[in-house]
């Protein structure tokens, strides 16, 4: 019997990261927690599998990165992690070019070398823009970068990720990535950066040490009888499904993974490799061994599909649209009203988290309910 008299403090749905960083701060503060999933294991969609002594991003590549040294003590504590630096690579129609976009990108493309020449290049392309009203994506990135970077490395790979045209995608997707006048292949700008050592199943089982969970469970096919052994639940599924739909459906990207061995040592030399032009109908193709410097006489690899999300897949990432975001705001509204649950994460969030902020938005949580508890 739990502190609240219910035979759990908290039923939390999901153990992903939210899930489980709620779990353990739960337990530590004294609070029973009992951990429902879906799936035959735990770590939502950073799960990693250990084939043969490589670990397998199964739900594509996660890179630990943040600029909260709060938040890299945090994680620390529960996993020792690498000085695995994202670097990946991108592949048009048979040329290879660095990314971010950066020094060695611009060389690669038009053989300037140095950063005035570059940025001249740049302007030299955008002042032809007509378009000065940066409110899309495409528009966005033509603007930063040119015609050329943005026709190569960027609409291609954009427009099959989202299956939607670039002009009608927000302009914060393409935020993400840096753009450098310096010779600087870094992915991320965050001053902390690596991969758990032996995968990020690890890490979620080093969070969830000590606290019940239970495997293969659809708590919607029993979700009042989930319910009613908590005094509150967690909830990290998608916003939509929690409310049965009944303000409509938001839109999700969803993935296809290929997964092979081969008996090579080493196939592309490098963790992922992005196949930027359309007409390739994968996005990347991942090496899961370079995650981890292996050295085995074999590899793993596996080509990334994007696909729209349907019933019966796994979701990977919100639609942040003007479409999607009005039907959202409406049932945050809902869920502000449904006093015994928390909502959190990519999915109940409908938000393009990184990992760490997960992790800062699952420790407010807590916070917030640990407030609410004295
Ligand atoms: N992107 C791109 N070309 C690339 C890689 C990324 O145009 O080679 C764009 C694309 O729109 C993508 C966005 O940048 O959706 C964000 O990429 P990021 O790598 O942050 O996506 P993640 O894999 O982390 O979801």
């Amino acid at each position: 019997m739990a502190e609240s008299g219910f035979e759990y403090d908290f039923i939390i749905i999901g153990s992903g990261l939210f899930g489980s960083v709620c779990a353990r701060e739960l337990t530590d503060n004294g609070f029973k927690c009992l951990v429902l999933e879906k799936r035959n294991h735990i770590g939502g969609n950073c799960y990693t599998e250990n084939i043969e002594g490589i670990n397998v991003h199964k739900y594509g590549p996660h890179i630990f990165h943040t600029n909260s040294k709060r938040i890299w003590d945090y994680v620390n504590k529960y996993a020792a992690f690498n000085r695995f630096t994202y670097m990946p690579v991108a592949n048009f129609k048979g040329d290879l070019f660095n990314l971010p976009f950066n020094m060695n990108t611009f060389y690669q493309l038009w053989k300037v070398k140095t950063p005035q020449e570059a940025q001249d290049k740049i302007q030299h392309q955008i002042s032809k823009l007509d378009n000065k009203n940066l409110k899309n994506l495409e528009d966005y990135a033509i603007n930063s970068v040119g015609h050329d970077v943005y026709e190569k490395l960027i609409k291609g790979y954009t427009e099959k990720q989202w299956g939607r045209d670039a002009r009608d995608l927000p302009t914060s997707i393409i935020k993400r990535l840096p753009v450098r006048f310096t010779f600087d292949n870094n992915y991320f700008n965050d001053a902390y950066q690596g991969i758990p050592i032996g995968g990020y199943t690890k890490l979620i089982k080093a969070l969830l040490t000590g606290i019940e969970i239970r495997r293969n469970v659809d708590y919607f096919l029993n979700k009042n009888q989930w319910n009613a052994l908590g005094n509150k639940t967690i909830f990290t599924g998608k916003i939509d499904e929690y409310f049965d739909f009944k303000l409509g459906h938001l839109e999700y990207r969803s993935l296809l993974f290929e997964t092979v061995r081969l008996e090579v040592k080493n196939f592309q030399g490098n963790a992922v490799i992005n196949y930027t032009e359309k007409d390739v109908p994968y996005n990347r193709i991942i090496e899961h061994k370079h995650f981890e410097f292996g050295q085995q006489p074999f590899t793993i690899i596996t080509k990334e599909y994007p696909k729209e999300w349907k019933s019966g897949n796994d979701a990977y990432y919100p639609i942040n649209d003007v479409k999607n975001m009005r039907i959202y705001k409406k049932y945050k509204e809902m869920a502000k009203h449904e006093n015994r649950t928390i909502f959190g994460g990519r999915l109940a969030e409908y938000k393009y988290y990184n990992m760490d902020q997960v992790i800062a938005s699952a420790l407010k949580s807590v916070t917030n309910i640990l407030s609410a508890n004295v």
